[in-house]
Parts: C-alpha cells; sequence; structure tokens
C-alpha cells in the first residue's frame, strides 16, 4: 500500500503506508513509480513476516 503525491513541477512523491518511510521522492512518471513500489522492501512487513514464522513455529516446538 502506498500513498501517491504530486508536485508542482508534476512529479511524484510515493510514500509506503506500512513503513510511512518516503521510498522515492521527484519521480518522473507513475510507471517509474511502479517500479521503485515493487523494489521496496518494507521493513515493517518483513517483521511482520518473521513474527508469523515464529508464532506459527511455536506450537510445533512446544509440543515435543
Ligand atoms: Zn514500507
Amino acid at each position: 500500500m502506498y500513498t501517491r503525491t504530486q508536485n508542482e513541477n508534476g512529479s511524484w512523491n510515493t510514500r509506503c503506508l506500512d513503513c510511512f518511510l518516503t521510498i522515492a521522492s521527484s519521480v518522473e512518471s507513475e510507471s517509474a513509480l511502479d517500479a521503485i513500489e515493487a523494489r521496496h522492501i518494507c521493513p515493517e512487513k518483513a517483521l511482520s513476516w518473521l513474527a508469523a514464522q515464529e508464532y506459527a513455529s511455536a506450537p510445533t516446538a512446544a509440543r515435543t
């Protein structure tokens, strides 16, 4: 999830709604935004993924 804002000169900024980082500013085109957003590795999502992995593995460990 990203929020895009357009500058007065027509360029774009995009911000990740999960970690609230501005991941690009003054980007010329929306297709470039697509590429930048696709490359963003969100620290918030990485953390929640790790937490999910630990949660998923915890019951297995507790059963032994
Ligand atoms: Zn993010």
